[in-house]
C-alpha cells in the first residue's frame, strides 16, 4: 500500500495577479523534477485563470480555496464546481478553519461542499482541527471525530484518491506553533482509525491525511517522517517561492 505524498499550498487572500503568476511559475519550476509526490496550489479565485495557464504542462495541481455544491443559481459570492472545472481546477479546500471560525461555516454546510465537489469529480481537501480551548480541555479527539463524521455524512468513497483530509489544529495555523511530529502522528493514526470505521479498510488505509499548521522548511522533514502524515497543507510558507520549494523537496 502506498500513499503518494501531497504538499498543498494555500495562498489564502494574498497575491495580486503579477505576484500570483510569479509564484505559480516558480512553483511549477520547483516541482518539475518531483515524480514521487504531488504538489498542489490554491490561489485566490481572482488569479485562477492566469495561474491555470501557467500550470499547463506542469506537475502542479490547481485547487480552489472553497467550492459551492450547486451548479449554478442564486448563490451570491459562491463559485460552482463546473465553473472551477472549466478553469482546470481539480481539487478544492473545504472546511478550512478560517471558513469555520471567521465565516461561521457549519459541519452541515461543509458536508454539502464536500458532496458537491465529489459529485463533480473534484477532490475535496476536508480540513478538521481543534481550537486551543478544545485542546486544553482535552476535547481534541471528540471534536475531530464530530467534524470528520459530520463532514462526511452520506459520502461513499470507492476510490481513495477522491478524498483528502487535512488535520489542522487551529492553534497552530499562522501562529508559528506546530504540533510535535509524534503528536501529529498520534492524531493522524486516530483519524485513520475513524476512517476505517466509516469506509472499507483498504480504502481508509489509502486516503491521504495532510498535516497543516505553521509548516516551514525547518519542520517538514520530521513531520513527513511520520507514518500517517501523508503531506502538508501550507499557508504562509507557500507564499515564498524558496520556502515552498524546500518544503516540496522534503526528505522524510
Ligand atoms: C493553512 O492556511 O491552512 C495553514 C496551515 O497556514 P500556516 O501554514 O500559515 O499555518
Amino acid at each position: 500500500m502506498t500513499r503518494t505524498p501531497l504538499i498543498a499550498g494555500n495562498w489564502k487572500m494574498n497575491t495580486n495577479l503579477a505576484e500570483a503568476e510569479q509564484l505559480a511559475a516558480a512553483t511549477a519550476r520547483a516541482a518539475a523534477d518531483l515524480l514521487d509526490r504531488d504538489v498542489m496550489i490554491a490561489p485566490p479565485f481572482t488569479a485562477i485563470a492566469q495561474v491555470a495557464d501557467l500550470l499547463h504542462d506542469s506537475r502542479v495541481i490547481l485547487a480552489a480555496q472553497n467550492i459551492c455544491w450547486a451548479e449554478k443559481g442564486a448563490f451570491t459570492g459562491e463559485i460552482s464546481p463546473p465553473m472551477l472545472k472549466e478553469l482546470g481546477v481539480s481539487m478544492a479546500i473545504v472546511g478550512h478553519s478560517e471558513r469555520r471560525h471567521i465565516f461561521g461555516e457549519s459541519d452541515a454546510l461543509i458536508n454539502r461542499r464536500v458532496t458537491g465537489a465529489m459529485e463533480h469529480q473534484l477532490v475535496p481537501v476536508l480540513c478538521i482541527g481543534e481550537t486551543l480551548d478544545e485542546r486544553e480541555s482535552e476535547r481534541t479527539k471528540a471534536v475531530l471525530e464530530k467534524q470528520l463524521r459530520a463532514g462526511l455524512v452520506e459520502i461513499t468513497v470507492n476510490d481513495p484518491a477522491a478524498l483528502v483530509l487535512a488535520y489542522e489544529p487551529v492553534w497552530a495555523i499562522g501562529t508559528g506553533k506546530t504540533a510535535a511530529p509524534a503528536e501529529a502522528q498520534e492524531i493522524h493514526a486516530f483519524i485513520r482509525k475513524l476512517l476505517a470505521a466509516m469506509f472499507e479498510k483498504d480504502i481508509a488505509s489509502q486516503i491521504r491525511i495532510l498535516y497543516g499548521g505553521s509548516v516551514v522548511p525547518d519542520n517538514i522533514d520530521a513531520l513527513m517522517g511520520q507514518e500517517d502524515v501523508d503531506g502538508a497543507l501550507v499557508g504562509g510558507a507557500a507564499l515564498k517561492a524558496e520556502s515552498f520549494e524546500r518544503i516540496i523537496h522534503f526528505n522524510g
